[in-house]
């Protein structure tokens, strides 16, 4: 039998974070890439949505800003001519407020920000990171890669744009395999560990059980999603692009296959089977652990339904 998930206690002087909902800006997308059994015509516009996470230290009472994820540009004439063909067939898109108006509307400034965490360097969640001059920005291993060299055919070089990340501010993660060779100039400290019957490798960001990032294989080359301890067994696991119909995660649908355009059959996921993995890890969170609520990026339907958890609310 499977062992049974349990996440970490509290500690005796634990800290918790608070987290708030932050639009991102919105696309939409044709239901049949993304699910099985899918409407062949319908199309869904969804929210790319981020957070905000403020971490406060109980013996200096000093606070970390941490972003997760920056939605889309607003300007799409920073994206590159291959990122602007594939973003014509997911109009309609809106960038108003992108995530640094939403922050300010909630009596944030983008300039205060400590942190941006980016679950993977996709358009719709690397927005504009000059809007965060003065952030380390810190990523999953094997994304400098892929921004400098695409990731194979089906990720060629062109859809990314090399050279948008503050390379002397941004950070990689540590390869889960460290025999793993990275293009990183700079790499965190973390040290990955798991968590008893969870299937996903964690670093402690800040090295006292209030924010695993949880190494998430599948969608991208360095997708990364963020388990954050918000109240006495309370969680929120933060599941970026893990799937993109929460449906998936309850195991009511399959991933979509469709054609790769080269003979063969592709999924949105760099690597599907990886991405079942992940998937599979994620629901067992679900089903296993109470007191957790996972969010992924493009759940329209979470979005409707938490209005007044964005900020100034909260999770
Ligand atoms: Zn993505």
């Amino acid at each position: 039998m499977a062992e049974k998930l349990t996440l970490p206690p509290p500690s005796a002087n634990q800290t918790y974070v608070t987290i708030s909902a932050l639009d991102g800006g919105s696309l939409t997308l044709p239901e049949s890439l993304f699910i099985t059994d899918a409407d062949p015509s319908k199309r869904t516009t969804v929210p790319s949505l981020c957070f905000l996470i403020r971490h406060t230290s109980p013996s200096t009472s000093k606070t970390i800003t941490l972003v997760f994820d920056l939605g889309l540009k607003r300007d799409f004439t920073k994206y590159t001519a291959s990122q602007q063909h594939h973003i014509a067939q997911r109009q309609p898109t809106s960038t108003s407020p992108d995530v640094a108006d939403s922050l300010r509307k909630g009596g944030i400034q983008p300039e205060d920000i400590d942190v941006v965490v980016l679950s993977h360097v996709h358009w719709d969640h690397i927005g504009t990171p000059s809007d965060f001059p003065n952030s380390k920005f810190v990523v999953g291993s094997g994304t400098l890669n892929l921004l400098a060299n695409g990731g194979g055919y089906l990720y060629p070089k062109e859809l990314f744009n090399h050279d948008e990340l503050p390379f002397d501010r941004t950070y990689e993660l540590p390869p889960v395999d460290p025999g793993a060779k990275t293009a990183a100039r700079k790499q965190t400290e973390h040290k990955w560990e798991t968590l008893p019957g969870f299937g996903l490798d964690v670093v402690d960001y800040f090295g006292d059980g209030s924010v695993f990032i949880a190494d998430s294989p599948g969608h991208l080359f360095g997708h990364v999603n963020l388990l954050a301890r918000v109240g006495e067994g309370r969680w929120v696991y933060l599941g970026g692009d893990c799937c993109h119909d929460v449906r998936i995660l309850k195991g009511e649908k399959g991933i979509a296959l469709y054609s790769d355009g080269c003979g063969g059959s592709r999924s949105v996921h760099v690597d599907t089977e990886a991405a079942r993995g992940t998937i599979g890890a994620i629901g067992k969170l679900m089903r296993e652990v109470e007191g957790v609520e996972v969010v992924v990026a493009h759940d329209g339907g979470w979005r409707e339904e938490n209005r007044g958890r964005f900020l100034p609310g909260t999770l």
